[in-house]
């Protein structure tokens, strides 16, 4: 439950599971002292068609107290998540026998009866509630406002409910005509305008919750005086398990989504990522797939690149050390050439010389020859 201080949250509670929840001991927020926006919860004991169930009321001492009201829904907000958290643990644990549901299945958010209709708050603060949790508007102390000026009141706020795009819980269209009829007239009725008392007060031999004026009684439970009773019963009977369907499969399965996805981008799920991200699991799994894809593609036409250029670094080398080596050969070649070109010279003058002497040889041996046979001795 929701609203600024002051406008009967804790009177409502009361009427509504006729349990006095608060009493002198442990007055209802807006009674005591200290006004904190802290969250408070209790447990309490219903009978409905013989069925008992427990139900968790959780009860807040509304925004207005404090100067600045900027982020006033944040202790809600963080009221909802942890309760979420605590039911994905129970929900991943091996053992799920004992899993208690203490998830948030309903907000209701209190309207000040001022006549004209939502505050900027109102609209933020259920705005941003609306992803998570069932927002059901009521207008408090209906008992405030003539007959006229409550259906004008409402008309009002379901206009601009619509117009600021607020999803309040809707609810839902069944098969059976009887129950379609119940859910339209219901649906006429939204807001639902509340009144609620702590005081037992007879009225024609009948003691009923009421609230006395001079002029008379507003009663809690009478469908003239307010909406209380259909609030009861859609809360507690006719719509008690749809609350709870929805809170299930859209409310939870939207903080579970967004819980995975922060935990598969990052590792680790870190509070500033918390609620960011709106993509479901599969989705950012399959787009983390393709990242990696493309970075290995990437890494593959730079490893190949670096590659290809030493490749060629390799090729160039052998091409230079080819050619110096045909360099090398070729100036051996030539050396070799001149050698041999000299070795000749000097072979074709020695052989000139060799030709010289043996002739001078010939024509010294030839004049000896003669000589001896002249008789000549030398
Ligand atoms: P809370 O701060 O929202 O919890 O408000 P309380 O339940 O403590 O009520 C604040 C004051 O409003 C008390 O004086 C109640 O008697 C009175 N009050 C509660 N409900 C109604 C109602 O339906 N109509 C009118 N006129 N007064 C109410």
């Amino acid at each position: 439950m929701y609203s600024e201080s002051g406008l009967g949250k804790s009177t409502l509670i009361n009427s509504l599971f006729l349990t006095d929840l608060y009493s002198k001991d442990y007055p209802g927020p807006s009674q005591r002292i200290k006004k904190t926006v802290q969250v408070e919860q209790s447990k309490v004991l219903i009978k409905e068609g013989g069925v008992q169930l427990t139900l968790t009321i959780v009860d807040t001492p509304g925004f207005g107290d404090a100067v600045d009201n900027s982020n006033c829904w944040q202790p809600v907000i963080n009221y909802i998540d942890s309760k979420c958290e605590d039911f994905l643990n129970a929900e991943s644990r091996v053992n799920r026998r004992s899993m208690p549901d203490n998830r948030v299945h309903c907000c209701l958010y209190f309207i000040a009866p001022s006549g004209h209709g939502l505050k900027p708050l109102d609209i933020e603060f259920m705005k941003r509630l609306h992803d998570k949790v069932n927002v059901i508007p009521l207008i408090a102390k209906a008992d405030t406002l003539t007959p006229e000026e409550c259906q004008l009141f409402k008309k009002q706020i379901m206009k601009e409910i619509q117009e600021h795009k607020i999803k309040i819980y809707e609810f839902p269209d069944t098969e059976d005509d009887e129950d379609n009829k119940l859910i339209r007239k219901i649906k006429e009725k939204m807001p639902l305008a509340v009144v609620g008392s702590n005081v037992v007060i007879e009225v024609n031999g009948k003691k009923v919750r009421g609230r006395q004026y001079p002029w008379g009684v507003a009663e809690v439970e009478n469908g003239e005086h307010c909406d209380f009773t259909v609030l009861r019963n859609m809360l507690i009977r006719t719509h008690m398990q749809d609350l709870k369907d929805v809170t299930n499969n859209v409310h939870y399965e939207n903080y579970r989504s967004k819980k995975l996805a922060a935990v598969t981008c990052n590792g680790v799920d870190t509070s500033k990522t918390k609620g960011q991200l709106t993509k479901s699991p599969l989705a950012q799994m399959e787009e983390e797939r393709r990242e990696h894809v493309m970075k290995m593609k990437k890494m593959e036409a730079e490893m190949e690149q670096v590659f290809e250029m030493k490749v060629k670094e390799k090729k160039q080398k052998l091409k230079d050390s080819e050619a110096e080596l045909e360099r090398r050969h070729e100036q051996m070649k030539r050396n070799l050439e001149a050698q041999y070109k000299e070795l000749e010279e000097k072979r074709r003058v020695f052989e000139e010389e060799k030709a010289n002497w043996e002739a001078q040889q010939r024509i010294l041996e030839q004049t000896m020859e003669k000589n001896k046979k002249k008789g000549k001795i030398f």
